[in-house]
């Protein structure tokens, strides 16, 4: 009998190149202590290979979006580590993140207050909205709170930047500047700004602390420039099928594709249920033996179909192609489906046999 997981498409992570594109980010944080962002689910890569990896590469602090997020990590993490809650608190959860010691970013004046009552004087992070305007508070939420503090075990201040992809857009220096003026109202703690592409921006962004995510899993943070940063993800597809067509024929469903020419079409084991978006069709693309083969016809559920035309010989049933990976960037594929890196490592389903390389 065949085994059943040499059809199925293969997701290997590198968690080598993980904790280097770490240390590329705290190479560069300028002095800042550098944390990490493993919010849903490690950016689709898996929560617990990828703490557990950056742990060991030295990582200290790290953010998750959600409360069951954090209380996972506290469980893979130990308790030396320091894990932040960015949707902050509501009413009845201070009991779970105190079990789980995990410490709320508080977004609005009334977790400020909860957490006052209920947080028996663990410590937290606020939030600062300097620009934003989608969490933390505002200029008026720090009048209402102001000399009002002093009581807070107060670990970090942070904000957000909206426009840190792109290095010229005068928001990023408007919102550092408003940062510092709002945290200077406040009592001293570490300061927090910079995401990945906050932390490679000119000028001191970094502060205390740098919260990278995408990066550290290959994506670039910039809409143009590009950033040396290792390949994580490898995403590959078993071909199941090759054919020939000919002038006028059509692929797949609603025919949204003709041949205008004899063209050798593959059709592989991936489609949108394994979280590669419809939106690729007749957009994305593949690679096999050097090959680029574009993604012909509508992604349906469970396949796709390539023009492997160019790959000659290498077209063979049983033939990996690469959608991810050295050979297809992140970056380039998430431009061919005109979206950005973080919603196609965040879509990766669970219906792959997942690889991980041990550093
Ligand atoms: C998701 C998130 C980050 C990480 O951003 P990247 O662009 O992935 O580096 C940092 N800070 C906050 C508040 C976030 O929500």
């Amino acid at each position: 009998m065949t085994d059943p997981v040499a059809r199925a498409s293969r997701l290997t992570i590198d968690l080598g190149a993980l904790t280097r594109n770490w240390d590329f980010f705290a190479q560069h944080a300028d002095g800042a202590e550098c944390g990490a962002v493993i919010k849903a689910n490690g950016y689709g890569l898996g929560q617990d290979a990828v703490a557990r990896a950056l742990q060991n590469a030295g990582c200290k602090t790290f953010f998750v979006a959600h409360l069951f997020e954090g209380v996972k990590a506290r469980a893979i993490l130990g308790p030396e580590a320091t894990i932040y809650v960015l949707h902050g608190i509501m009413s009845d959860e201070a009991e779970t993140f105190l079990a789980s010691h995990l410490r709320p970013v508080l977004n609005d004046v009334d977790q400020v207050r909860l957490w006052q009552a209920e947080g028996l004087g663990q410590p937290c992070a606020l939030h600062l909205d300097s620009g934003m305007n989608r969490l933390g508070l505002s200029e008026d939420d720090l009048d209402r709170l102001e000399g009002d503090v002093a009581d807070l075990n107060l670990a970090l201040i942070m904000s957000h930047l909206a426009c840190a992809s792109d290095p010229q857009h005068p928001k990023n220096g408007m919102q550092r500047q408003a940062f510092v003026q709002m945290a200077a109202r406040l009592p001293p703690a570490p300061l927090s700004l910079a995401a990945s592409a906050g932390t490679l921006l000119d000028g001191d962004y970094c502060f205390d602390l740098v919260r990278p995510g995408i990066g550290l899993y290959g994506g670039g943070p910039f809409d143009q420039d590009a950033v040396p940063l290792e390949p994580v993800v490898t995403l590959e597809a078993p071909i199941l099928q090759v054919r020939s067509v000919g002038p006028g024929d059509t692929i797949g469903y609603g025919a949204s594709w003709q041949a205008d020419r004899r063209r050798t079409i593959a059709t592989v084991a991936l489609g949108y249920a394994d979280g590669f978006l419809r939106a690729g069709s007749n957009r994305g693309f593949a690679i096999l033996a050097g090959a680029v083969c574009p993604i012909v016809g509508r992604v349906s559920m469970d396949l796709i179909t390539l023009d492997v035309t160019g790959a000659g010989r290498a077209a063979q049933v049983g033939a990996y192609v690469q959608f991810l990976g050295r050979a297809a960037p992140l970056d380039a594929q998430a431009q061919a489906l005109d979206t950005i890196p973080y919603e196609i490592l965040t879509r990766l389903g669970d219906r792959f046999e997942r690889i991980y390389l041990e550093p």
